[in-house]
């Protein structure tokens, strides 16, 4: 892409409405624009950003064996009626009415409708278990929306809901989805540490919240800093060996870590001292066994093996597919912008030409870009006739983590310069050498 063709609304002060940096940087590089409280439009090169945040957790959602589909925003109230949720949820949801005068809601959540899509169709544990999920945009009328796309009232997020025919394998599905949510967010350049949530009216304690730690994150965070070392890594998982992901859940959820709901003084207290940390953090997920709390009331049954019918066990498991461009940026930036993790970054590689219109630049700069190109990446190439000063500080206010800069001086040694966005270090090489590294440093990302 090139930037004199591009959509980039860089802005250069700093807006007033924005109180977190992730929010000032979002509006400041162009990537957001506010409609309404909490409604963005997503700009070029945000909508880059949120498209591969999407293809990450699809990736990982499909490796651990969960179906994708698509449901609708708008649902039908009468469904809700029948869990009961459409009195119980309150002010947060957005009711509408159609010309025909019927009930409508814009959905801030799919158990309802998911459970009929399964109740319509599965009859039998044999065509268990089944996990289906979808990424889409919901509504909920937040009473503060805040910090940008972080508290938004319309928002894109995963949800994901699981059928098991008994608790054991909805455990299991659980735990599926909270290995594949560590890998997930690992991709992401972040540590998001499972941390015990509030049990709610079902009871039990099998819901976790994720946590990116940020000093501006909405909740307060109790853990034994030994949380944050670990790390999944690539070792391979198999999703279908219970004992196995069972036993990376024990590993990333046996250290204390919880948040103000479940927070336990007397626990606490036995962490030793130099690894006993407060701070704050941002929810970017949250998975949830709740039993037979919808398929009950709703008559999602299945028959069993032994011929009985009975109803299934379910689950729900989100994340805050938007919220994670705030959480990223909030983890991963420094003074003169976005500093974007390799895994999520909208364009790889910035290109930028020192003297454009001097023919030997424009020609490496054009070479590059097409080399690049044919190793599928595609670069941000600043072919303005702006001064470098310029180029420069909008390559580091959007942060792509690598930059080429190509310049007459250098080509007449027939070096471009690498620089990491991240450490600023710079390493004069060869176009074809800048290329390679480039191409190797993407694939180890893949
Ligand atoms: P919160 O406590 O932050 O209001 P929640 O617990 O109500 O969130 P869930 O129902 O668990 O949210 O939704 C799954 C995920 O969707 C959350 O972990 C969060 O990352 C994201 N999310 C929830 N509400 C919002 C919002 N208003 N704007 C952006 N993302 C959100
Ligand atoms: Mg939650």
């Amino acid at each position: 892409m090139r930037l004199s063709r591009y959509f980039l609304p860089v802005l250069k002060e700093n807006p007033a409405e924005a109180q977190i940096v992730s929010h000032r940087y979002m509006l400041r590089a162009g990537m957001i624009k506010q409609q309404a409280a909490g409604i963005y439009s997503w700009l070029p090169l945000g909508y880059r950003a949120l498209r591969r945040i999407e293809e990450i957790v699809h990736q990982e959602q499909i490796r651990a064996g969960h179906i994708p589909l698509l449901m609708p925003t708008l649902q039908p109230a009468d469904l809700w009626r029948e869990s009961g949720r459409y009195d119980d949820y309150g002010q947060e949801m957005l009711r509408i009415r159609d010309r025909q005068d019927r009930e409508m809601l814009y959905g801030p959540t799919n158990e309802e409708m998911i459970t009929d899509i399964f109740r319509s169709h599965v009859t039998s544990y044999k065509d268990l278990p089944l996990t289906l999920y979808h990424i889409q945009w919901k509504f909920r009328d937040e009473m503060r929306p805040r910090f940008g796309v972080m508290r938004g009232r319309e928002f894109l997020m995963k949800d994901g809901y699981n059928f098991d025919v008994d608790k054991e394998a909805a455990l299991h599905a659980y735990n599926r989805h909270m290995v594949s949510y560590l890998r997930t967010y690992e991709r992401m350049g972040l540590t998001a540490i499972p941390m015990r949530a509030a049990s709610g009216p079902i009871g039990g304690d099998n819901t976790h919240e994720f946590l990116v730690l940020a000093q501006t994150g909405e909740s307060e965070v109790f853990y034994d800093d030994r949380v944050t070392a670990l790390k999944l890594g690539n070792r391979d998982i198999d999703y279908d060996d219970r004992e196995q992901v069972a036993k990376v859940c024990a590993e990333f959820t046996t250290l204390y870590a919880r948040t103000d709901e479940t927070h336990d003084e007397a626990a606490f207290a036995q962490v030793p001292e130099a690894h006993r940390k407060v701070g704050r953090g941002i929810e970017v997920g949250q998975i949830f066994y709740f039993s037979t709390k919808y398929s009950e009331p709703m008559g999602a049954y299945v028959t069993n093996a032994a011929g009985e019918r009975v109803p299934v066990h379910m689950g729900s498991h989100g994340i805050g597919v938007s919220r994670l461009l705030g959480a990223i940026i909030e983890a991963s930036h420094d003074d003169r912008g976005i500093i974007w993790p390799e895994g999520v970054t909208p364009f790889p590689v910035g290109i930028v030409n020192l003297k454009q219109g001097d023919t030997v630049a424009d020609a490496a700069c054009a070479g590059l870009e097409k080399a690049l190109l044919a190793r599928g990446l595609e670069p941000l190439y600043d072919d303005r006739d702006e001064r470098a000063g310029a180029k420069f500080a909008t390559m580091d206010l959007i942060g792509l983590p690598w930059r080429i800069t190509v310049g007459p001086r250098g080509l007449e040694k027939g070096v471009v310069e690498l620089t990491s966005r991240r450490t600023g270090e710079s390493e004069e090489m060869s176009p074809e050498a800048a290329v390679d590294r480039i191409a190797q440093i993407f694939a180890d990302h893949a």
